[in-house]
């Protein structure tokens, strides 16, 4: 049986081109109909195009005073392409909305005071859906479904936010691992594990933020600013592609060990440059890998500082890991200590002797006169700054250099292409499968220690944090790092920004625009909504394909009204435009 062909899309398979020795496919076979682009595909090409979110969440708002539900979609906020282009795309954008208007501030970027109304209770209800969604996900270990939640959960945030609520809901989900080193340390360090200080001036740090402003001889100021990247030390020679000479001799440990503690690192030498500085010096950057898979960073920092104490602060820098000794590698992944249900402790597989708890542990380094840290991670030598003029051709491209990754994860950033290649990173991955990420990690097991707050669940060498997963090469803290006074706007914020601009220049007024009317304006009272998530099986939800096509229908007229008022804008003498509306306008992808 046949299916029958299209009626109209025949001729185009058929299209009389007989250049050909290459056999056309029958008209209406199989072969022919192969040939034909899937609408679908086109489709979600088209939704590229016009940033319109590929998997938007349908979220049900029902206008409290009139009852009248509508479902809206949510985008869905995800920051890496593999999940969603549009949205990888949108986040860039605005991130670089963030650092170029952080970057050359000429004043002091105040956080203004933030109305606080208690109008948005259902968005925090809605959130609290999504906080339950998410733990029904996680009991029944559906970690893809978690992973996505988490990133709905995070774009709700924003929209809070914006809709003008301080602070966040509740504590962010991370990996138990970032939280327990973020909350810093809760132990009692004896003093010697303490870190030591670098040698390095000590200034009175002033709340100043913004760089130094210089006087030209004929009286023109300047106010520049920089470009710095940080780079990890050698762990021998590598070739042009980034593999080592001799991989037997290549220290894929150390590189582990470093690329799990960089963030510290990083936090340790913008304390360091601020105390030796004297001043509250601002940046905003990216961590991504470099050709031979370490991590390195480029940040862009406010005001100048001299190279010299760049270099000497970096070179003075180091992070002290004060942990059990990893010298030994005491079980293998195969046969690991096993759990003993009574003793609530691991175990020897054999002699049944339980393993030194993390405790345990600590307190026979802190006995120990010649205790050395397991660990100690060091910049290398090469610290790249250069000074950036504000409003230049270079400040643009080089804000485009430090974002270009930003939506890939750390092993898709550089070709793995050739099997030397794939091997490097193979041999680093295995490495950091049985690296310990935090105190907590299962890893631990394998060196004859219980991690702290150890439990039966515990698997080594199937630790779920990030570090371990081969995608994130060991980086497994935020790659965007962005200083608290840098624009002192959040993301939303900006975001917010963006549609401000579009629809200043459409003139449309923020009270055509009802439900985002400002609250407290003597404006019109606004109007009261209640969220909730909808699911997809919903009748009142249409099928993906519908939203995506309305939605790509609302893009293109939006689009071309945008531009027809931009060519208004450019032929009269209409709004002044800044840099950064300027930029939105050159790159025609504003954020509504
Ligand atoms: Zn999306
Ligand atoms: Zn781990």
């Amino acid at each position: 049986m046949t299916a029958p062909t299209l009626p109209g899309l025949a001729p185009a398979a058929t299209s009389p081109e007989d250049k050909a020795p290459v056999k056309q496919p029958r008209p209406g076979s199989r072969a022919a109909r192969m040939l034909l682009p899937r609408s679908v595909d086109v489709l979600k090409e088209l939704a590229t195009d016009y940033g319109v979110c590929l998997r938007p969440i349908p979220m049900r708002r029902t206008d409290l005073d009139t009852g009248q539900t509508e479902v809206i979609d949510l985008p869905c906020g995800a920051t890496r392409e593999d999940k969603c282009l549009p949205c990888a795309r949108r986040n860039r954008r605005l991130r670089q909305a963030q650092i170029r208007e952080g970057w050359h501030r000429e004043d002091e970027p105040l956080p203004g005071p933030e109305p606080a109304t208690d109008d948005q209770k259902s968005l925090i209800v809605l959130r609290g859906h999504l906080e339950f969604e998410r733990d029904t996900a996680a009991r029944s270990a559906r970690w893809d479904e978690v992973a996505d939640l988490d990133e709905a959960i995070r774009e709700l945030e924003e929209a809070i936010t914006t809709e003008g609520l301080r602070g966040r809901v509740a504590p962010p989900h991370q990996s138990p691992d970032e939280e327990e080193a973020e909350a810093g340390p809760r132990r009692k360090r004896s003093t010697r594990r303490r870190q030591d200080a670098p040698e390095l001036p000590r200034r009175k740090v002033e709340p100043r933020t913004v760089g130094k402003i210089y006087t030209a001889p004929d009286g023109s100021t300047y106010q520049p600013s920089m470009w710095l990247t940080l780079t990890l030390d050698s762990y021998g020679p590598v070739r042009e592609d980034g593999t080592p000479l001799n991989p037997a001799r290549y220290d894929y440990r150390r590189a582990a060990w470093d690329a799990v503690h960089f963030p510290r690192l990083l936090d340790r030498f913008w304390q360091n440059l601020r105390r030796c500085e004297g001043w509250n010096v601002q940046y905003a950057g990216c961590v991504e890998p470099q050709r031979r898979l370490a991590p390195h960073a480029h940040f862009a920092i406010r005001g100048t500082i001299p190279r010299e104490a760049l270099r000497t602060v970096a070179a003075a820098t180091y992070h002290q890991v004060w942990w059990p000794s990893v010298d030994v590698q005491r079980y293998g992944v195969d046969r690991p200590p096993v759990w003993d249900e009574q003793a609530k402790s691991w175990v020897d597989p054999d002699t049944r002797i339980p393993l030194a708890t993390w405790d345990e542990a600590l307190d026979a380094i802190d006995e120990d006169p010649d205790a050395e840290p397991v660990h100690v991670v060091r910049f290398g030598a090469q610290v790249d700054a250069r000074g950036v003029m504000p409003g230049t051709e270079d400040s643009e491209r080089t804000l485009r250099y430090i974002t270009k990754y930003i939506t890939k994860h750390a092993a898709d950033c550089h070709p793995t292409g050739t099997e030397r290649q794939r091997a490097h990173l193979e041999r680093l991955w295995r490495q950091l499968q049985v690296t310990p990420c935090t105190d907590r990690c299962a890893n631990w097991l394998l060196y004859g220690v219980q991690p702290k707050k150890a439990t039966g669940k515990l698997r080594p060498g199937r630790c779920k944090g990030k570090v371990h997963q081969r995608s994130s090469l060991g980086i497994g803290g935020r790659r965007i790092l962005i200083s608290r006074d840098w624009s002192g706007k959040t993301l939303s914020d900006h975001k917010a920004d963006a549609r401000e601009w579009v629809r200043a220049l459409l003139g449309v007024t923020t009270d055509a625009a009802g439900a985002d009317a400002e609250p407290g304006a003597a404006g019109p009272v606004p109007l009261r909504h209640a969220w909730e998530m909808a699911r997809p099986t919903d009748r009142d939800v249409p099928p993906l394909a519908h939203r995506l096509l309305r939605s790509i229908s609302e893009r293109a007229r939006w689009r071309s009204q945008l531009l027809s008022a931009k060519e208004r804008a450019a032929a009269g003498s209409s709004p002044n435009l800044s840099a950064t509306d300027r930029h939105t306008a050159a790159t025609g992808e504003g954020d509504i």
